[in-house]
């Protein structure tokens, strides 16, 4: 399986419910490895710019208003079959549909407040890793 890195974000909503450590042991657990984190917060633009693909959809304007009311955790995960790894681990989108036992099912409220972010592909990771991080923070 290869080793692949992938983009995660603890959202505002698990970050002000001081959540960062009970979602960071779900990753660890599941053998995912922190490679790089940090705590900031998103300006309405950052958020705008880092959801564009999203731009034209409904929930888009109360999408980027979450995003950037709180701060959020960013982080670079390593593991095998990262990007898919932690997407099951997040769970589906809605927590309400979301398996019971993931990180949205235990702790997301709605589909607007769900926790987490999670690239969708290696081609995705790669770019929104290199939107929050430079080489010189990423230690393999
Ligand atoms: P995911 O985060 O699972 O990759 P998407 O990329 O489709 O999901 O959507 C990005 C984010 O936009 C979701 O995590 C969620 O916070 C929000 N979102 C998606 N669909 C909806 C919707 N129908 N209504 C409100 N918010 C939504
Ligand atoms: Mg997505």
């Amino acid at each position: 399986m290869p080793i692949q890195k992938t983009l995660s974000i603890i959202k505002p909503d698990a970050v002000v419910k001081n959540l960062t450590g009970k979602i960071n042991a779900r990753l660890e657990d599941a053998g995912l490895r922190i490679i790089a984190q940090k705590r900031l917060q998103l300006t309405r633009s950052q958020a705008e710019k880092f959801y564009e693909v999203h731009r034209e959809k409904a929930f888009f304007d109360d999408l980027c208003e979450h995003m950037s009311s709180a701060p959020v955790v960013v982080q670079v995960l390593c593991g095998e079959n990262a990007v898919s790894k932690n997407r099951e681990i997040m769970g589906a989108t809605n927590p309400a549909n979301a398996e019971i036992g993931t990180i949205r099912r235990d702790f997301g409220q709605s589909i607007e407040h769900n926790v987490v972010h999670g690239s969708d592909s290696p081609e995705n990771a790669d770019i929104e890793i290199k939107f929050f991080f430079s080489q010189l923070e990423i230690i393999e």
